[in-house]
């Protein structure tokens, strides 16, 4: 039964030609290089934003981190993993983005399932953004209560269904995203926060991909929309450019997952020679050094815009429609998708800029809407505008000569 099973969906996906596959990715941050099976790739896919994965300061953190406290925690934070870095990162993180306190997971995802995973009883109701990320929308599938989603970044939406009658000792939990993974917009955190408020729902948002891009001093998502929410997940995979996650919460809600959070009680606290390395993140992310990392990613965002938009007039000037039209996402951020359309035009393109040496994940459905498989461009603060002119050079090409 069970090989019968595998066999099955293998080969469905097979058809579908969505098998996808791990490479070994050799990355050197500052220089945006990647070296994959021997060849080399100017890398357009990453999420080290404000390149901090290969920063000294950070390799530096490691090193004395390791060398002080070792390299694990020898234990979950209720037993002896607690250290002392994680104790004061988890501390300063709560002071710098203004919450009471913080719980540090492991990772993104176990840190929305955790979130989910202990709030959700039965009859509660999540009213999550259509487009959350996975880790969200699964662990609310997974959740003893009723998962509503509503339209993408729609007020109106997500007022229909916090409208819905509620059993009396039942509870709405709205969730969000700061900057959403696949499209680079942000969400209207101000009105959703009002809205989640009125109807004396909880509010989370997850900034995986706010989180040290925007906002005063790179604190967010939130920041910029001046909102504080009841529940905020950071990311460390990301602007961090390490990894791991927290949850921002108040003294109360804190104490109640120090209590019953089971991923948090029955897994490894991250090794603290990581928390040293967070807090170095955090440092440069608050410094001057931060700031102009920030302010040359905002340049590469807008040049790269001003290009990809002669670019695609000439195309389309040129060819009209006998072409497909591909068109960016309207995106402030990092994150500059380059909605194709179909699937195997997508991956096509993918192929064509990786003969010319430039790296760009295709990404199709179910991770995205059917037919906006898209081109997910990533800019980083480490690219030069020589690189982004390699890549909007390539990107031409690529469309252009398809077949
Ligand atoms: C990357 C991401 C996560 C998962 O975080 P990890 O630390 O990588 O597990 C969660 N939410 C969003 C929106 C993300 O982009």
């Amino acid at each position: 039964m069970w090989k019968t099973r595998v066999n099955q969906s293998l080969a469905k996906e097979r058809e579908k030609n969505r098998i996808r596959q791990r490479q070994v990715c050799q990355t050197d941050g500052a220089l945006q290089s990647m070296v994959v099976n021997e060849q080399r790739y100017l890398n357009f896919s990453s999420n080290d934003y404000l390149g901090l994965t290969h920063h000294p300061k950070m390799i530096e953190a490691a090193i004395q981190g390791a060398q002080k406290w070792g390299v694990g925690s020898g234990g979950s934070p209720h037993v002896t993993g607690y250290s002392k870095p994680l104790a004061a990162f988890e501390e300063a993180l709560a002071s710098w983005l203004g919450f009471e306190a913080a719980i540090v997971y492991p990772s993104g995802f176990t840190a929305n399932q955790a979130v989910i995973k202990l709030l959700i009883e039965r009859e509660d109701q999540i009213i999550a953004d259509r487009l959350s990320h996975a880790s969200l929308l699964e662990a609310a599938i997974l959740s003893p209560g009723r998962l509503y989603r509503f339209k993408h970044n729609d007020l109106e939406s997500l007022s229909q269904y916090l409208n819905k009658p509620l059993q009396d000792h039942a509870g709405q939990l709205v969730i969000t995203e700061g900057v959403f993974s696949m499209d680079g917009d942000h969400a209207p955190l101000d009105q959703l926060a009002l809205a989640a408020q009125k109807a004396e729902a909880l509010f989370m948002v997850d900034d995986a991909h706010g989180i040290g891009i925007c906002g005063q001093g790179g604190r967010g998502s939130c920041d910029l929309y001046g909102i504080q929410p009841d529940i905020l997940v950071v990311t460390f995979g990301k602007a961090f450019g390490c990894s791991g996650a927290a949850v921002l919460l108040s003294k109360r809600l804190a104490d109640y997952f120090i209590q019953f959070s089971k991923p948090l009680i029955y897994s490894t606290a991250i090794p603290p020679m990581q928390a040293v390395v967070l807090q170095a993140a955090m440092d440069l992310i608050q410094s001057a050094e931060g700031e102009q990392r920030r302010q040359q990613l905002q340049r590469n965002i807008a040049y790269f815009k001003a290009q990809m938009q002669t670019m695609l007039q000439t195309i389309a000037s040129h060819h009209g429609d006998d072409y497909y039209s591909p068109a960016l996402i309207d995106s402030d951020t990092p994150i500059q998708p380059l909605v194709i359309g179909e699937e195997l035009a997508t991956l096509t393109i993918a192929g064509k800029l990786r003969q010319q040496g430039i790296w760009v994940s295709a990404i199709r459905p179910p991770t995205v809407a059917p037919n906006t498989a898209r081109l997910r461009i990533t800019l980083t603060a480490d690219h030069c505008l020589a690189m982004i002119d390699r890549l909007v050079a390539a990107l031409q090409t690529a469309i252009l000569d398809r077949e």
